[in-house]
């Protein structure tokens, strides 16, 4: 995918030709995997939606940046793993940007072009890990708390600041806000994020969760083996996990 991607603009006009003269598929014969499976790099933006970070009793004037591992992704519709360590999993709702060209130093005005695409996904942290120092890393990384999909729509197909998201737990609304509700701009993100790093094809950008995590209720709510999440993104689709009990390797 990362190939198909970086030569996108070859291959795209060689696609449009062969609408209609392939073999077509319904989804329910199909499994879908991550349209990514192993990116290059997960950059994740926390705080970034007044919502969320008045709930977690934080700001940042400064975009707030960290990664997940890249062994995190999961596909659109595989279970999420309640790890052996922790019952603290939760849920994060966000949209994510899929990176179409290697780019470095860019301004916000010209950061569009850089974009493949968007979907959707479940930037899911274990939060105790994630405090127990002042590095998010290790919180954001255990396996599966990636899952993205269900496909990636072009970016030429959306505006990624009018998007209606939502995030279900067994099909009772959790989060509900619009990426209007930004702090960052996703274009504001690449261009912060492209002053520290070369961002290359199939890069993946978490572009924030809004209100309405487990961790900011009370009591809080952490998610559960069988719980059902499910993310929604207008003009995109949704993805659904369920979680299950981490099972030892043998
Ligand atoms: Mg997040």
């Amino acid at each position: 995918m990362i190939e198909c991607i970086t030569h996108w603009d070859r291959i795209h006009p060689i696609l449009d030709k062969a609408t209609g003269q392939v073999a077509t598929h319904k989804l329910s014969d199909v499994m879908l995997l991550p349209p990514v499976e192993r990116p290059g790099k997960i950059m994740g933006i926390g705080l970034n939606y007044g919502s969320h970070a008045e709930e977690s009793g934080q700001a940042s004037a400064e975009q707030m940046w960290f990664t997940k591992a890249v062994t995190s992704i999961s596909a659109p519709y595989a279970t999420i793993d309640l790890p052996i360590v922790s019952h603290q999993l939760d849920y994060e709702a966000e949209l994510v940007a899929v990176i179409g060209k290697r780019c470095r130093h860019v301004d916000p005005d010209s950061a569009a072009d850089y974009v493949f695409g968007y979907c959707a996904g479940n930037d899911a942290t274990i939060r105790d890990w994630q405090f127990k120092t002042s590095q998010f890393t290790l919180g954001k990384s255990f396996d599966t708390l990636a899952p993205i999909g269900p496909w990636i729509v072009t970016a030429d197909d959306i505006d990624p600041q009018n998007l209606a998201i939502k995030c279900f737990v067994n099909g009772e609304e959790r989060q509900s806000a619009h990426t209007s509700e930004m702090i960052f701009k996703v274009c504001d993100q690449i261009a912060y994020l492209s002053k520290a790093m070369t961002l290359e094809p199939g890069d993946l950008i978490f572009t924030g969760t809004p209100g309405g995590v487990g961790a900011a209720r009370s009591p809080q709510l952490w998610l559960e083996a069988g719980d059902r999440v499910r993310v929604e993104i207008e003009h995109i689709g949704s993805i659904e996990n369920e979680v299950v009990a981490e099972r030892r390797p043998s």
